[in-house]
This record gives structure tokens, sequence and C-alpha cells, in this order.
């Protein structure tokens, strides 16, 4: 039994096929209501689907072919279409997976269309295809000095591989694009042009542990079998990325395309030379990292099939994959896959949705799955395979906690200190034994907050609820909501004061400092976000890593999760209460992952790791479930807590965040909106209120939250609830279904 093939769009049924004289439905890609009728050219038939250039006032759009004409033009004011554009058309089930999603999160068809459309909107047909392989001479017969870079790219175009360009190849090797443009320079590599239909040959598999085996085998027997959800639950270095190869190993021999997402871009440069050591070619990307040259090759080849495996971030779900069989979403408990702009969506739901509707398997894979998805287990909605050891020889790093308030950090000559002393220790002892350390605080920049030393004046951001972030790198102090930065003043604006402001709190950039007073010898490399924006930036600080120079790592989240370095056996978590301050339904759930993940750093080889926490509340359940271990506990706990209180999973929630320039005029809206809120059984709304972030980018904020019953879909209240009132212009009103950021 093949159901997968019922669902290919070769053959068109009859119906859908639109002659000349015809009149079709096109939906456009904007953010607005937007779907008119046009006529079928005489040139040409049309199918549903079909990518076509319309009339739209003065200018020219592209759009889809969504169905027959909806009949509310008027005959002779249809405009026909120009031109079919192409590509192919966007299947089936890509536009029922649009429709779906437009509808879920109250969105327009058109918003969501964009997603799959964008780089078809400036459509140019790709040119010849050509891969970077090895030309025949050694780095010996040409002459060139075999450097380790050098010798890393002779081994990986060994064995007849190829890549698909340069930057591609820099990334999958980690090496710099200059070194492979001087090997094509000097003739050891060579650009050909796509053997027509190359087979891929797969270089050998690694040999599974068992439990990885019978993991591997519950996945692949999924496959063909129609839709399911497995969760794979295996702790950090168990092989959770080893055992999900295997099923897409079944899918390059078996036919059709899968889909990996990954929470981050920063993470696909490690993914991506682990995928090409697996399989022997690089899956095409899609993240915001990609010239638009290389958007509209990738897109094209994973509409034409061509493109066997695609990774990406979240948009990556909506491409319009020919024949798509697997989805993994890796780390499924990321918040990164909600995306909190434009369409607010998160993109593990939609990717379950988007299995559904192209009837085929997807595994949810993580160390700390979302109480989401263990309520779904819990509930059999989804199947589990669980992997409870590290691969080999590595076991669990040992997690012990520094109580802040009995061990405090001394101050040093540098100035105060966030380290405390066993800490202190723990860093000494690694460095002495050349193993590496990171020391984790998820707060980028110097200082969170600068104030005057005389007054108390705290200085913030003119635009937003935020206080102003000092960096020393930069010199000036940032606003991390908008953008916003200016130099450190002089003088205080409050009380005249000159020179009196001081910096308060710790961030990575003073945490940095202090490890390179402490420890004057030891290479100390800071990371975060602003500096590792780009998959290539990654893989430099990851060869770096791997390379052994550097001892200690000062990082935020970048860092944290899915990266496998061997040398680590330490990290600090300088200030692990920081995610419980605030008020989020997920503050505790989200502080156990994150912890957990960078715990999940250290010790990943043959040397156990430690983990120091330090903290002010020991005692807290999220410091106690992270030393038993016990997460089947926290897990229970958490879930008892939120079914209590009837919040997701077991209630639903649905902001709405109201916004303007004029503050007045969001509030009335607000309260024009409680006049005429949804009642009923089931049905509770709260607010309006100004939000946590009162002021952000210029633009007064209130919220209002929507909170329903389990078996009540707020979609169809939310509508009717928003026709009841009158809008201003200035005021905006976002809808987030599902909501994860409270702010
Ligand atoms: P996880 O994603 O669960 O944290 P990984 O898939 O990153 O774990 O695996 C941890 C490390 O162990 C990686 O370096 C991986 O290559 C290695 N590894 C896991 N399983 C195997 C195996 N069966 N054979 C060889 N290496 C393995
Ligand atoms: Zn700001």
């Amino acid at each position: 039994m093949n159901n997968l093939a019922d669902t290919a769009v070769s053959s068109t049924p009859p119906q859908d096929r639109f002659e000349p004289g015809e009149v079709v439905c096109v939906v456009l890609p904007l953010p607005i209501e937007a779907a008119y009728d046009y006529a079928v050219p005489v040139h040409e038939s049309l199918v549903l689907g079909d990518v076509v250039e319309v009339p739209l006032g003065r200018r020219f759009e592209v759009g889809v072919v969504w169905g027959p004409g909806k009949g509310d033009v008027a005959a002779h004011k249809i405009k026909p279409v120009v031109q079919r554009v192409g590509v192919p058309p966007i299947p089936d089930v890509s536009r029922a997976f649009i429709d779906w999603v437009a509808a879920y999160t109250l969105q327009p068809t058109g918003a969501v269309l964009r997603m799959t459309l964008n780089p078809a909107r400036r459509w140019q047909p790709p040119t010849p295809p050509t891969v970077i392989a090895a030309a025949g001479p050694s780095l010996e017969t040409a002459g060139v000095k075999p450097t380790p870079a050098r010798q890393k790219i002779m081994a990986a175009v060994s064995k007849g591989r190829t890549f698909d360009s340069m930057s591609r190849m820099a990334k999958a090797v980690g090496v710099s694009s200059g070194v492979i443009r001087d090997l094509i320079d000097v003739g050891v590599l060579a650009l050909r042009p796509v053997a027509a239909s190359a087979a891929v040959q797969l270089p050998a598999a690694p040999t599974l542990e068992a439990g990885q085996r019978a993991a591997a085998g519950t996945i692949c027997e999924k496959l063909g079998q129609g839709f399911s959800v497995t969760v794979l639950d295996g702790v950090t270095g168990s092989g959770k990325t080893e055992v999900y190869f295997e099923a897409i190993a079944k899918i390059m021999e078996t036919g059709g395309q899968a889909l990996v997402l990954l929470p981050e871009i920063a993470l696909t440069a490690q993914w991506m030379a682990r995928f090409v050591a697996r399989f022997g070619f690089a899956p095409a990307e899609w993240h915001s990292d990609l010239s638009g040259k290389q958007r509209r090759e990738n897109w094209l080849h994973t509409a034409t099939g061509e493109a066997r495996v695609v990774v990406g971030a979240r948009s990556a779900l909506f491409l319009p994959f020919k024949d798509l069989r697997l989805i993994v979403v890796d780390e499924e408990h990321e918040g990164a896959f909600k995306q909190e702009d434009g369409v607010i969506y998160h993109a593990r739901d939609m990717a379950v949705v988007r299995a559904r509707e192209g009837k085929i398997p997807i595994v949810l894979s993580s160390a700390t799955p979302s109480l989401e998805t263990m309520t779904n287990v819990q509930a059999g909605r989804y199947a589990e395979v669980h992997l409870p050891t590290r691969f080999g020889v590595a076991v669990l790093p040992k997690i012990n906690v520094i109580d802040l308030k009995t061990d405090k950090p001394e101050k040093g000559p540098w100035g105060r200190a966030w380290l405390a002393p066993p800490l202190v220790k723990a860093i000494d002892d690694a460095l002495r034994s050349g193993e590496q350390s990171l020391l984790f605080l998820n707060r980028r920049g110097y200082a969170p907050l600068t104030l005057c030393n005389s007054c108390g004046h705290r200085l913030h951001c003119p635009q937003c609820t935020a206080w102003l972030v000092e960096h020393k790198l930069t010199r000036r102090l940032q606003c991390h909501h908008c953008g916003y930065n200016a130099p450190r003043p002089i003088k205080c604006s409050s009380c005249g004061a000159a020179d009196s402001f001081v910096a308060c709190g710790p961030g990575i950039e003073r945490v940095a400092e202090e490890a390179q007073a402490r420890w004057p010898e030891a290479r100390v490399k800071m990371v975060a976000s602003d500096t590792l924006d780009r998959p290539s930036a990654v893989a430099e600080l990851i060869e770096e890593i791997l390379q052994r120079r550097i001892d200690i790592l000062v990082g935020t989240q970048v860092l944290a999760k899915g990266h496998h370095f061997p040398n680590l056996t330490l990290v600090g978590v300088v200030d692990a209460d920081l995610g419980l301050s605030s008020w989020d339904l997920r503050a505790a759930e989200r502080t156990y992952q994150l912890l957990h993940q960078v715990s999940g750093r250290a010790g990943r080889a043959e040397r156990q790791g430690r983990v120091f926490l330090q903290t002010h509340d020991p005692a807290h359940p999220v410091m106690q479930a992270l030393v038993s271990g016990n997460d089947a506990e926290f897990y229970a706990r958490e879930s008892e807590g939120r079914d209590m209180l009837a919040m997701p999973p077991f209630g639903r929630l649905t902001a709405l965040i109201l916004s303007g320039p004029d503050e007045i005029q969001v509030k009335a809206v607000g309260e024009a909106l409680a006049r005429v809120a949804p009642q009923g059984e089931g049905i509770e709304v709260l607010g309006p209120a100004p939000a946590f972030m009162a002021l952000l980018r210029g633009r007064h904020r209130h919220r209002m939250l929507l909170k329903t019953r389990r078996d009540i879909k707020p979609q169809a209240l939310v509508k009717d609830w928003l026709e009841r009132v009158r809008v201003p212009g200035a005021v905006r009103i976002q809808i987030d279904v599902d909501p994860y950021s409270f702010f």
C-alpha cells in the first residue's frame, strides 16, 4: 500500500483545469484578503495551483490559481491573466495547508501564501547548476602546502563527493570560501556541470546501539504509513540526530523528500557538517541568511523534488514540496519556533498540521519535550520513543547547585564579581587539565542597567518600556527591543551630576571581563547572537572550539543548544534564576528546558561533565529537578498547576495586542472591545490592560487575553468579536492564537 502516491499532484482531475475563456480566482501574496477573479488567457489553459502573473491596478503581481472564479466581479471588468510563471504549480497539499494556517491564525490567506511564494515573485530562470568537485591533482602535485584547512577540503571531496556552492561547501567543511577559491584557481578543485541524474551514494552508516536501533526502527516503520506523530525523547548526547538520520536514509532509498526544522540558524553549521559526513551531500537550506539567488534555486529545487532533503528555519514549512514524506522538528520545545510577527504561528504545531495534510509521519525530537507535547503523549495522541542514556561511554554531567546567599562571589581588583568560589575552583581545575568551560548567562552586553549614583535616575529607552543595556564593545547604550542606541551620557539629565553613572548587574561582557581578569593566561571568548548572526560565523567559532583554541566560552543561549563539543567538560550558569522572575505561564518550564540544554553541553565524550548552577533559591523546583534528574516529577507538577488553572495545554489562550501612537486611542479601542467581549460558559476575557512592554518602538500597547475551554475554538469567537468594533486606522490589532509571549 502506498497512499503517498495518491496524494501526489501528478494527475490532475479534469475539473481542476481551466480553459481559455473561463474565470479563475487568484490569491495574491498580500497581507490583505485579496483573492480576485481573472480570465484564463487565450493562449494557454491553467490548472489549480499555477503561479501566474496578473495585473493589479497599475502594476503586476504574481499570485496562485486557487479555484474557479468567485463571480463577484462584473464580467466586463475581469482582466486576463498575463502569463503563467515557469515554475511548478503549488501542490494541493500546500494550498490546503495555507488555507488551514490562515484560518487558524486568523490571517488573510495571502499573508500566509506570501511565505510560500516569496522567491517566485521575482522569478528568473536559474543559471545552469554547477558543482564543486575534485579536479584530479592532489595538493602535492599542484604544489600547494597541505594546510589543515586544505586537507579538510580534500577529505571532503574524496570518493567523488561534490558541493553545489562555495559558500555551502565552506559551511559544511568548516573552512573559509577563500581557501576553496584558491584551490579552484590552482586546479585542485573544479566547477563541473551537474550530472543529469547523479545517483546518490551514501557513505557507510554508523553502527547504532541497540536502543538507537530500536528507536530508528520504530520511526522507519511509520514511513509510508500515513500521518503519525512520534516524539523522540532522548537525553542530550543520546544520538537523536543519528536516529532520525536513519529515517532520512530510508527516504533517500525509497524516494520523496524530507524536511528538518531547526529552531535557530546558529545550529545549522554543525548540523550540516554532520549531515554531509553521513550522506555525502549537502541538503538544501532555507533561512534568512540565503542570498536571493540561493533562495530561488532552493525554492525551485524543493518544488521540482530535486532537493531531497531540506533543512531550515520555521518558514521552510511553507515551501511547495513536490513530494514531502517526512518532517523532523529538532529541539521541538524551543521557543524560537514561534514566529512573533507578521503571521504569528508556532512552527512545531503547524508542522504537525502539515504532516496531517500530507498524510506523512512527523518526528518531534527533544531532550526536554514541551509540556504540550508530553500531554499529547500521555493522551495517546502521539507515540514516543525514548533514549535514556548517552551514546558510547559518555555519561550525563553531575549537576551542583551553588547557593549565592552563602557562597558569595568575592570582589577582585577588577571590581565586582559574579563567579562564586566553587565555580572559580572548578574553572581552575578545568584549565589545569586542558579542558574547556562554558559560562552561561542569557544576557547580552555589559550591564543590563545603568543608573545615576547620585540621584538613582535609570537610563531607559525613549521608545520602549525598557532599560538601556550598556555595550562596552560598541561603547554604546542599546535598547534590545528597538535598536535605539546612544553614547553613555556624561551628565545626568535628571540631577546634573557629572560622571555619575554606574553599571548594575552583569551581562556576558562583564562576566568575560571578570574571567579574563581572573585567568589572564586563558583564552576567553564571548559569544552572543549579535556576534554570531550568520551560519558561517558559527562554523568558524565551532572550529575554534573543536581545535581547542578557546579555554573559556562566555555566552548566551546561542551556544547553549544542540552543539557537540567533546572537550567541554564544565558549564557554569551565572544566574540560574534569570528566567524565573518574569510572569509567563511557561517561565519554569522554559528555564528548566534551557538550563537542561546548557547543562547538556558538558562532558559529551569520555570525561564526565560538571555543571554549577548559581542561584539564590536552591530549593526551587526547577533547580531540584535539574539536580535530581527527575524530570517526570517536574513535568507532573507543572502539568497539575496548569490543569488547575485551565491554562494551555488544558485550555486555550488567544491574545489581542492593541497598539498605536496615541495611548488614549489605544485604550479606547480596548474598552470598546471589552464592552462587546464574547461571553458564555468556558469563555473568559482578561484585560484590557497596558502591556508589560507598554511602549514598544514608540507605540503604546494594551493587551487582552481570551481564555477558552479546550473544546471551544476561539477563531470564530474572535472574528465575530472584532467585527463588532470600529477600529481607527492608526490602531493595530495583532491576534496571537496560542501566545508564547506575554510582554
Ligand atoms: P543528541 O542530539 O541526542 O544530543 P547527538 O545525535 O548529537 O545526540 O549524538 C551525540 C554524539 O554521539 C555525536 O557526536 C554523534 O555523532 C555521536 N553518536 C551518536 N550515536 C552514534 C553512533 N551510533 N555511532 C557513532 N557516533 C554516534
Ligand atoms: Zn527601544
